[in-house]
């Protein structure tokens, strides 16, 4: 085992948290000098998303628990396909390969929780920020974090995918989706470049735009190319971009913590179902 490796089974998820820490202040002072949206209440809407950081604690210390025995498991049984691998011991092919396969995962994911009504009144909740910053990262319902993380377990035990390779995974994936959210677009040059591959926050923004199509688009997590591949790639220029949802109705949600917690749970004057 390389050091690298090794440091990173035994401080994987402290690496994750600093690293979120550091980037998400970075962001924000980013935003502060290049932000391109209007974000003249950037406390009061922080101190909205802010709070889905505790609510999804406690979900992800258990299943970081059924991480660790799923990841011992399957490598007692040699079970997943990356144990059957000829020259896995070539760390980098190995870990390019389990990386792949987990963006794969990400991406059908995403795409179940936009297609499933009763999962998509979980997700609406990240979708309903009428404000993209590096808050927006955060909010996330307590449900559809456990939801997610019961996709990604499935994946690890399918894969085998070691628990090195897994935090390195989720170390690339605090950067990449704290920079898709934030407020800040790329010269459209580098944009087509860097988006022939990555998903990058111009392309994710219009994912986060109110209406179908486009709310149906660019599902990708770390990786553009599925997107390309299954036909949901789609660019929208800034000045078209409005952020939140059609169906999502203001009149029956406060907008508050409290209330969007409970959100996916109220009855409906209208069936929050996208248009
Ligand atoms: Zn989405
Ligand atoms: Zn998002």
């Amino acid at each position: 085992m390389t050091h690298l490796q090794l440091l990173l089974n035994v401080h994987g998820e402290q690496m994750q948290f600093l690293l979120f820490l550091t980037l998400f202040i970075l962001g924000w002072y980013i935003e502060n000098i290049a932000g391109v949206f209007s974000n003249q209440k950037k406390w009061l809407h922080s101190f909205v998303n802010a709070p889905f950081m505790f609510t999804n604690l406690p979900g992800q210390i258990l299943l970081g628990f059924a991480f660790v025995k799923t990841i011992k498991w399957d490598s007692l049984h040699s079970f997943g396909f990356l144990y059957h691998l000829p020259g896995q011991k070539n760390a980098l092919m190995y870990f390019l390969i389990a990386f792949v396969f987990l963006d794969l995962g990400e991406y059908i994911y995403h795409v179940i929780m936009h297609k499933f009504r009763n999962l998509w009144k979980f997700h609406m909740i990240h979708h309903s920020d009428t404000i993209l910053d590096v808050s927006t990262t955060l909010r996330e319902h307590p449900a559809e974090s456990i939801i997610r993380l019961l996709f990604t377990l499935l994946w690890v035990l399918l894969s085998g995918t070691a628990f090195w390779a897994l935090m390195l995974r989720q170390i690339i994936q605090v950067v990449t989706t704290l920079f898709a959210h934030i407020n800040y677009r790329l010269p459209d040059k580098l944009d087509k470049f860097v988006g022939i591959v990555f998903i990058t926050p111009n392309l994710h923004q219009v994912h986060h735009h109110y209406k179908k199509p486009y709310t149906d688009c660019n599902y990708g997590d770390v990786l553009s190319i599925w997107d390309r591949l299954f036909g949901t790639f789609k660019r929208l220029d800034a000045k078209e971009l409005v952020f939140g949802v059609d169906s999502y109705l203001p009149r029956d949600s406060k907008g508050k913590f409290i209330s969007l917690l409970m959100d996916p749970f109220r009855r409906y004057k209208k069936i929050p179902w996208k248009a």
